[in-house]
């Protein structure tokens, strides 16, 4: 059964991704760069697979949070642009300029400590299979962020002609990008505060255009900015969730729905989702009408229950609040968590299912047969979001590419 010899494993459908990533191809002008955020080992979906099998999609940049996550893909011969969104510490700016990994910058020891770092021209220090992403003067290339109303990364607006003054006194640091992130565009159906963040980010960039500073991409767009606001698109959409073929929220679902009804690009838009999460049978037994399963007793079958315990557990990323309110696929029948679950195990009652036998197979998350499980509504169950329950499967299993 389990044919890729693990106890549990993620299943990634490259036809899938190839399918998210054409679909959001289709609603950005042919001259807009694809970026895949696959930072969070590419939202748990396997950050090398996703970004190879996206890239030969035809996106064109990659998004990671950390340097590691940069150095992992160049590792495995990714020499595509990737952009480092999240923090890096000054003691490890030298790996990125070696590397060639664009910065999102915006503080000002970050940008004086890699001015010191690339005092000499830093070409010399690239490695030779980074060459695409070096520019031709051999600058590194960084991103300025714009505080725009998020309140996380970012410079105040009023600051970004400073830190514009800051960066060139680096002769070898290149202002490539200008950005800002929405905070609150996919959490409702009122796009007040999102145009708000717009017309900031806006007035910073014409501010420094009438200065004289051009800063060549500019980007504001994740996944539901990217749907729903083609003004947010500038230079480079920046994708995460739906590229995994998720929506960003339900409000986000429902207002591409009714611009799908107005025609216009988004008429034939649709997301498949990518990952299927699977373990098999580990034991099956029957117990008795009262017995306690789990640690703390917190559950007792109703009824003479044939119960099977599954060899994964909190640890693996199911998270434990699915205790008593989870459900599994085995044999397309949905069945239901006894019990809490533990940091390996997990129990389900597999009374109502046909005959169930040790190593079947059992989706956690994604389809078996004509039934689904869907990531939103476990996310549901134990208040939280897609985002967070896909991203908490555990990075150290196994992913298969389908
Ligand atoms: C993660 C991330 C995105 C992608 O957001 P989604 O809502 O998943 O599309 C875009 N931009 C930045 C800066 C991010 O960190």
């Amino acid at each position: 059964m389990a044919s890729v010899n693990q106890k549990t494993w993620v299943e990634i459908d490259q036809a899938a991704i190839a399918h998210n990533v054409q679909q959001f191809k289709n609603i950005i002008e042919p001259e807009v760069k694809l970026l895949v955020a696959v930072k969070a080992n590419a939202y748990g979906h396997g950050l090398v697979e996703v970004s190879k099998i996206a890239l030969a999609a035809g996106a064109d940049w990659l998004g990671v949070d950390s340097i590691d996550e940069a150095l992992a893909l160049r590792q495995a011969g990714v020499n595509d642009p990737i952009l480092i969104v999240g923090y890096v510490l000054r003691s490890r700016l030298s790996e990125a300029v070696e590397n060639g990994f664009r910065l999102i910058v915006y503080n000002r020891e970050t940008i004086e400590e890699l001015g010191k770092i690339t005092s000499f021209d830093p070409s010399t220090r690239l490695r030779a299979n980074s060459a695409q992403d070096r520019n031709s003067k051999g600058k590194i290339n960084i991103h300025l962020k714009i505080e725009t109303g998020i309140s996380r990364q970012g410079v105040m607006p009023e600051d970004a002609p400073k830190f514009v003054k800051l960066i060139k006194k680096f002769p070898h640091l290149n202002i490539e990008g200008i950005s800002t992130h929405f905070a609150n565009i996919e959490d409702t159906t009122d796009y007040s505060y999102a145009q708000k963040q717009l017309k900031t980010f806006q007035e910073v960039v014409s501010s420094l255009e009438k200065e004289g500073v051009n800063i060549p991409l500019k980007h504001t767009a994740n996944s539901a900015a990217t749907m729903l606001f083609p003004e947010t698109h500038f230079d480079i959409a920046r994708v995460g969730i739906s590229l995994y073929g998720f929506w960003p929220s339900p409000e986000a679902q429902q207002t591409v729905g009714e611009k799908k009804k107005e025609g216009g690009v988004l008429k034939d838009f649709s997301l498949q989702t990518v990952l299927t999460w699977k373990t098999i049978v580990a034991q099956v037994k029957d117990v008795k009408v009262g017995t306690a399963v789990g640690y703390g007793c917190t559950e007792r079958v109703e009824r003479d229950s044939r119960i099977a315990v599954l060899p994964i557990g909190y640890w693996d990323g199911y998270d434990r609040k699915l205790s008593r309110v989870g459900e599994v696929l085995i044999k397309g029948q949905r069945c239901k968590v006894l019990g809490r679950v533990f940091m390996n195990m997990t129990v389900v009652d597999v009374t109502d299912c046909e005959e169930v036998t040790v190593e079947d197979e059992v989706v956690l998350l994604g389809r078996q047969g004509s039934a689904e499980i869907t990531a939103d509504s476990l996310a549901d169950r134990i208040g939280t979001i897609n985002y967070e329950f896909v991203t908490r499967i555990n990075p150290l299993i196994k992913r298969v590419v389908v």
